[in-house]
């Protein structure tokens, strides 16, 4: 049975317990391919010039190719850089700046030259992956980091990361795995970000690049009011 076949065979009995962090109901299945399709329509909207952010849950950045995880059922900013890919964008930069390090995403595309992927996270922590020495076939760029460092100071390593990544390589579209659990005062990490930071970072992003196609897909965020502070900033940047 396919991953696909045994999320849809679990929401038809009602959900159940797809590892110790995933929870799933009789919704579950609709929400996994709601949440998929509006990554998709995100960057069928960059590709026609209008960047977009998919305010989806649950989450992606932690399923696996043939499991759900860490609340995530589905790798909706790995289906997204492929629906980019068939939109004629052959180089897909994936930026995941969630306090946790997007484990799944890196697996799906750590053996595909086509896609860098740099990933900013709380180490140690959840899911307990993400070393600076995990390098794919040199597509990886992992950033571990300590909580409770000055706010620039991510920002600044991530900015630096994503320049390393990109020193000698242009990104045809560029993709965000948005996370804001990297906020001062999300219960689940200890990274210091403010709503300014993910302004800063997203506007450094569309001038980097400014003729990329540009999408976005919501992760984490455990703060709700953090989380829409966060999110605004974000889309006002965008
Ligand atoms: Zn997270």
């Amino acid at each position: 049975m396919s991953t696909l076949d045994h999320l849809e065979a679990d929401s038809a009995r009602g959900g159940g317990v797809l590892d110790p962090d995933t929870i799933t109901n009789a919704a579950s299945w609709d929400a996994a391919r709601g949440g998929a399709g509006a990554a998709i329509a995100a960057v069928t909207s960059a590709l026609a010039g209008t960047p977009a952010l998919a305010a989806v849950r649950p989450p992606g950045h932690h399923a696996l190719i043939d499991r759900a995880m860490g609340f995530c059922l589905l790798g909706n900013v790995v289906i997204a850089a492929r629906a980019a890919q068939r939109g004629g964008a052959a180089r897909v930069l994936i930026v995941d700046w969630d306090v946790h390090h997007g484990n799944g995403t890196q697996a799906m595309v750590e053996q595909d030259e086509t896609i860098r992927f740099v990933s900013l996270h709380q180490w140690p922590a959840y899911p307990g992956t993400g070393r600076a020495s995990e390098r794919g076939v040199g597509n990886i760029f992992n950033l571990p980091m300590p909580p409770g460092l000055e706010p620039a100071l991510y920002v600044e390593a991530l900015w630096d990361a994503v320049s390393q990544a990109t020193s000698d390589w242009t990104p045809d579209a560029v993709l965000v795995s948005a996370g804001f659990d990297a906020m001062q005062g999300d219960p689940l990490a200890g990274f210091t970000l403010e709503p300014e930071h993910y302004a800063d970072l997203t506007r450094r992003l569309r001038t980097r690049w400014p003729d990329a196609p540009f999408a976005a897909t919501l992760e984490g965020g455990y703060a709700p009011s953090r989380l829409a502070d966060g999110v605004i900033a974000h889309l006002a940047a965008i």
